[in-house]
């Protein structure tokens, strides 16, 4: 196998075709492929393929170029693309219609699904996406609690709920300033930044604030800033300070929720949520979010209490249904060892490519199921300062040469890849043998 050139003539036709009616070309920012060519890593511009379609393990795009794919669409399809009994669950309520605006069986099974696998959880608020159901939680906490307060960690993403979009000050507790433009600093004034994985930033966060702060909220599996996982004791850590400072804990459980376990990574580290979120996988490929809770706080939300929360689609039985049937498969005996095998297979392999290469102690692997990220940094990583040190033009060397070699990456270092129940040992070992020469690539520039 050597390094090929694609056909790359559509997609670049219609990516350029695009640019002139949508932002970027794309309508969310990664997908434009800004992060791993051009501009100053020196390496080839690179412009992204327009997916024609996706079947199991593999996209493929408009000029015909099939690759495996570890993008998943960010994290939503576990079992493979479009698989077979999500399709017909689909097509099947779809003939039904594809909303009502009225209340539906099909929402009742499906937060019946969620509440019997996730144990903190037992009344669910669906919406349309995460950042909707993150923008929920927040303002539940705070009208729960009757503070305004909120500590997230740096480096960890929520959607781009304005309070929530703001950029990391390093050190303990910073306060915040926002992201970038159309932030207003008032939005932000409460929000506090932590780092990941540093308990004693959150005690001091918590005491200096302390009778202020409405909620922790934090990915318990860091997905964000690249695969992070929590250090032993950090989240039970968080919820005895929330506890100790009647706080609630929120944990975004919109990647890891039904990905690391059944019973998302709050069953796998052992820690009970106040308030959890979920997104991406429980809507089987389609757009659904929700937040979920004991009743005692869930109930403050309208109609039920005085917290307004509203949404056209929200419950979309189209959504319901394929969500539905996706956490039914999820419930297969042995699918959550099955998927660990494979991707423990696949990272064994990569660690063994990357020291083939001469990439021994230059590169580090962090992986938590079926979430994996390659560094190019010793590491190891355990939060964001660590994850930004990694060599940002030899992670785009790699992409590039796992792009041209058939293997889809998520285009930023920044960025977890998904494992799926639809990649094949096959697939696997295709993938690895494309790693060693995306690896010998990277060196060079190391
Ligand atoms: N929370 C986490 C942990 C996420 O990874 C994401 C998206 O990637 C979101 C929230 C936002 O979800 P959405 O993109 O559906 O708005």
């Amino acid at each position: 196998m050597s390094i090929m050139s694609r056909c790359v003539e559509k997609s670049e036709t219609a990516f350029a075709r695009a640019n002139k009616v949508l932002v970027g070309g794309v309508n969310s920012p990664v997908r434009a492929f800004a992060a791993i060519g051009g501009g100053s890593t020196g390496l080839p511009e690179i412009s992204p393929p327009l997916i024609a379609k996706a079947v199991g393990a593999y996209v493929t795009d408009i000029d015909d170029n099939t690759y495996i794919d570890y993008v998943g669409s960010y994290g939503p399809a576990i079992l493979g693309h479009a698989p077979q009994h999500v399709v017909t669950a689909i097509n099947k309520q779809v003939l039904r219609g594809t909303s009502y605006g009225a209340p539906t069986e099909i929402e009742t099974h499906l937060a019946e699904a969620i509440a019997t696998a996730v144990g903190s959880i037992e009344k669910v608020r669906f919406v349309s996406s995460g950042t909707e159901a993150a923008m929920t939680a927040v303002r539940l906490a705070r009208g729960t609690t009757g503070r305004d307060k909120i500590i997230k960690c740096i480096g960890c993403y929520h959607g781009h709920v304005d309070s929530l979009l703001v950029s990391a000050g390093s050190g303990v507790a910073t306060l915040s300033t926002p992201s970038g433009p159309g932030v207003p600093d008032g939005t932000v004034a409460d929000t506090l930044l932590v780092p990941y994985n540093d308990l004693r930033a959150a005690e001091t966060a918590f005491t200096q604030a302390d009778g202020q702060i409405a909620a922790m909220i934090i990915e318990p599996v860091a997905g964000n800033m690249g695969t992070v996982p929590p250090a032993e004791g950090y989240l039970t850590g968080l919820r005895d300070l929330c506890d100790r400072h009647g706080s609630l804990l929120i944990l975004d459980e919109v990647m890891s929720g039904f990905r690391v376990a059944r019973g998302g990574a709050q069953s796998l580290y052992a820690v009970r949520p106040d308030l959890t979120i979920l997104g991406k996988i429980i809507g089987g490929g389609l757009p659904v979010g929700a937040v979920g809770g004991p009743g005692e706080i869930m109930d403050n939300l309208a109609p039920q209490g005085r917290i307004y929360q509203a949404g056209t689609l929200s419950g979309n039985p189209v959504a319901m249904a394929a969500g539905l049937v996706t956490l039914q498969a999820l419930g297969a005996e042995g699918f959550y060892e099955q998927l660990e095998a494979k991707s423990a297979t696949l990272e064994r392999g990569l660690v063994q490519a990357a020291t083939d290469a001469g990439l021994g102690g230059k590169v580090c692997f962090n992986r938590v199921g079926s979430m994996l990220c390659c560094f190019f940094t010793p590491g190891p990583v355990t939060n964001y300062a660590t994850a930004s040190a990694g060599n940002t033009k030899a992670f785009a060397a790699y992409f590039q040469a796992m792009l041209n070699n058939g293997v889809y990456l998520p285009p930023s270092p920044f960025e977890t890849f998904f494992i799926s129940a639809a990649h094949s040992d096959n697939d696997i070992a295709d993938t690895l043998a494309v790693a060693k020469l995306a690896f010998a690539e990277a060196v060079k520039l190391m």
